[in-house]
């Protein structure tokens, strides 16, 4: 199965630089060109609202999941495909990873690098093995690339486990990252050697049926 809906964690804020609303703008036409889904916070706020106004532009069917608390900060998006309202942050996550194949990570905040850092772990915990990527525009992750360096070669992260996270440059290239790397994850998942810990014995509690 090639990717259908694809989750993207962005900033929440509007006061971003211009060339990262650009971005923003453009993976959501890209994703509503390649005629896939899209699964975000649901909020018409900073690149979220940006990507998501794009994404219904081009075509995208586009699902927002919300915290009924988080609706006065981040109102959602009037032109959602479904809004699908949660009792709290923990089940908002997990369902957008569970209605996504991939996952998109713009430039954002502290939300953007909790969200990163949750749906990585997961993966590094064999809960699941759909393919994670972050968009380095304009420079923006140059620091967590090398950070993610530094914590392997201090022995903090497993060499399986460094390039679990995807780096590329440019919008243009983010959804054929997320499929070469889906495809290498589906190869390891079934066959080779487990993308966690060796002891994992965890289903795949967010893959899609
Ligand atoms: P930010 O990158 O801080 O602008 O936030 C982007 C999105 O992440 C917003 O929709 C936040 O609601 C969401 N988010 C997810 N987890 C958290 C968290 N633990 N703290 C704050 N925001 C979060």
């Amino acid at each position: 199965m090639s990717l259908k809906s694809v989750c993207v964690y962005c900033g929440s804020f509007s006061s971003a630089k211009q060339v990262y609303k650009d971005a923003a703008m453009a993976m959501g036409t890209a994703i509503g060109k390649a005629g896939l889904g899209m699964v975000y916070g649901g909020g018409n706020v900073g690149l979220m609202g940006l990507t998501a106004d794009s994404a219904i532009k081009a075509g995208a069917k586009v699902i927002g999941i919300q915290p009924t608390f988080l609706n006065a900060r981040e109102p959602e998006h009037p032109g959602l495909t479904e809004l699908i309202k949660v009792g709290d942050m923990h089940t908002r996550k997990r369902l957008m990873a569970e209605k996504s194949d991939g996952f998109i990570i713009l430039p954002g905040g502290f939300g953007t690098l909790d969200e990163l850092a949750e749906i990585l772990t997961w993966r590094q915990l064999g809960l699941h093995h759909k393919p994670i990527v972050a968009v380095d525009i304009n420079g923006y992750w140059t620091n967590l690339r090398a950070q993610v360096d530094y914590m392997h070669d201090e022995g903090f992260i497993k060499d399986a486990h460094r390039d679990l996270l995807g780096f590329v440059s440019t919008v243009d290239e983010v959804l054929p990252k997320l499929e070469a790397m889906r495809i290498d994850a589906q190869g390891t998942a079934q066959g080779g050697p487990a993308p966690a810990h060796d002891h994992v014995t965890e289903p795949d509690h967010l893959d899609r049926t």
